[in-house]
């Protein structure tokens, strides 16, 4: 069984996701994560990413991992790392490039073979598995995301600095020309912007069971 949960920052995918990986006993994989991981190996090894051959040697020396719901880059817990500010500055355009898509696709799609899972992203139900069996687009006002991220304490960024950060990268996910952010038509829309996390799950699961 495939789950796919789409939507913009701070709509809640990942901790919803992973409740629900827990309460259907199936594997949860952040596929954020994984873009963010490529970004910090981008960043730390100055890679020029509109380089396509650099970029291409560049990714076949990337290995993640996940290990106790954290993301292991090369060996290297990065869970922490690739929350901070200046991955959040970089992440859209890394995910942006074609190269750096399909290199994180077939590995997503290798992870989730062999096994249930439920995978939060922003093409889940549109590229990764447009078959999905279900599929769920997740969001909130822009206060309410903003708040949730500030209240996660991540990146030491301001509430005002995270609101902006979260339109922009919004703004750039959802206008990039390869895979953009949006609804799958087959996807069920949840406004989470009033409802607790316990909730949200069980709208989830209604629909599951
Ligand atoms: O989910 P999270 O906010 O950690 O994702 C970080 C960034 O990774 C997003 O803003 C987006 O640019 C990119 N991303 C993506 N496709 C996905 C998951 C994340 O482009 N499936």
């Amino acid at each position: 069984m495939i789950i796919a949960i789409d939507g913009p920052s701070g709509a809640g995918k990942s901790t919803i996701a992973k409740i629900l990986a827990e309460k259907l006993k199936i594997e949860y994989l952040d596929t954020g994560a994984m873009y963010r991981a490529v970004t910090k190996y981008v960043l730390d090894n100055q890679i020029d990413i509109y380089d396509k051959d650099k970029l291409k040697k560049a990714l076949n020396n990337v290995h993640l991992d996940f290990k106790d719901s954290c993301i292991y880059l090369n060996g290297e817990n990065v869970e922490k790392a690739i929350r901070s500010k200046l991955i959040n500055e970089n992440v859209s355009e890394v995910s942006s490039i074609l190269e750096v898509r399909e290199f994180l696709v077939k590995n997503q799609r290798d992870i989730s073979s062999s096994k249930s899972t439920i995978l939060d992203g922003r093409d889940i139900g549109t590229v990764v598995f447009p078959n999905a069996d279900y599929k769920f687009y997740l969001y909130a006002s822009i206060e309410v995301r903003a708040k949730r991220r500030f209240d996660q304490n991540l990146s030491n960024e301001t509430l005002k600095q995270i609101k902006e950060s979260i339109r922009k990268r919004d703004e750039y996910d959802s206008n990039r020309e390869i895979s953009p952010l949006k609804k799958a038509d087959d996807a069920i829309e949840i406004d989470t912007s009033n409802l607790t996390i316990e909730e949200t799950v069980d709208k989830i699961i209604s629909y599951i069971r």
